[in-house]
């Protein structure tokens, strides 16, 4: 009878702050997965976590403007509203919230979000205030939903540390990591891939592998600074891409390290003028 009820249960798509607050009043154990849209399997595999651990679920979609370095890339950044409603009904989600701008930034609040210099590394040394505004969007959400946990993916590895370490200090919810989905060619899935021609999801995907490969051959033994720079040069070489870093670092507090135990490594790189970003 119950599961007969959990059934026709209509998904509550919420617009307002207000609604969000009217839905949520005397709820506990909400899950929450903050997203940009364009929704595929990686996503899918954190709302699926938050439903199975959570007694109720809120997805958001907004495509945050304070996060994008380039003006460009935000307008190019894919949108699929519909698409995305369809697969979170199919999945049983209970509140999708899609607020716009205003109702994400009419906060009387001022967040100001300072990155330390040491944090300033890989994605944050290249794209200037992009995690300032990563932040200042997650204290802005999480101010609203007050969930007890927060799912994240390791796929924006540097983002779920940065993430973590703000929200547990201010909040009481608790960030839950969830490991990176990859197509059948290795490729993270990611809602950029969309930008991509057939020819280089393929590259891409064998870009993935070549990397997988390199860090099992190199587990065995510690390794230098220069065999890293090679495989930079070697991958520049092969594919004909632009490597932003290639860096191997310890994945407790991304130090740079030369020891593959307890350590990822991290790729950024433009393929046709599309960022990609992934970790191993
Ligand atoms: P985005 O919509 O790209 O901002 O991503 C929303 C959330 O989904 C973030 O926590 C991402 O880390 C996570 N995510 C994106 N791609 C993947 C993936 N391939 N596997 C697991 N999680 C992912």
């Amino acid at each position: 009878m119950f599961y007969l009820l959990k059934y026709f249960i209509q998904m509550k798509i919420l617009f307002r702050n207000n609604d969000l607050n009217e839905a949520l009043l005397g709820i506990s154990n909400v899950g929450f997965v903050p997203t940009m849209g364009s929704l595929h399997k990686g996503h899918i595999s954190l709302i699926k976590k938050s439903l199975y651990y959570c007694n109720k679920t809120v997805v958001s979609i907004f495509v945050n403007p304070k996060q994008f370095n380039n003006k460009d890339d935000y307008k190019k950044y894919p949108r699929n509203i519909k698409k995305d409603i369809k697969i979170l009904k199919k999945l049983k989600v209970n509140y999708v919230f899609i607020p716009n701008k205003n109702q994400i930034y009419n906060s009387k609040n001022r967040i100001k979000v300072y990155l330390p210099k040491k944090d300033k590394i890989l994605c944050a040394k290249h794209r200037k205030g992009h995690f300032e505004g990563v932040i200042d969007v997650m204290i802005r959400l999480t101010e609203k939903v007050k969930p007890s946990k927060i799912f994240m993916g390791e796929k924006d590895f540097q983002q779920l540390l940065l993430v973590k370490r703000y929200i547990e200090k201010k909040f009481k919810s608790k960030i839950v990591s969830c490991k990176t989905i990859r197509d059948k060619n290795k490729l993270a899935l990611s809602s950029r891939n969309s930008l991509l021609n057939k020819d280089d999801l393929f590259k891409a995907g064998k870009i993935a592998k070549d990397l997988i490969l390199f860090k099992k051959r190199i587990s065995k033994k510690n390794f230098s600074k220069k065999k890293i720079l090679n495989k930079k040069k070697e991958l520049e070489k092969k594919y004909i891409i632009n490597i932003e870093y290639l860096e191997m670092r310890d994945k407790r507090n991304l130090q740079i390290s030369y020891k593959v135990n307890n350590s990822k490594m991290f790729i950024a790189y433009y393929l046709n003028k599309i960022r990609l970003i992934d970790n191993f």
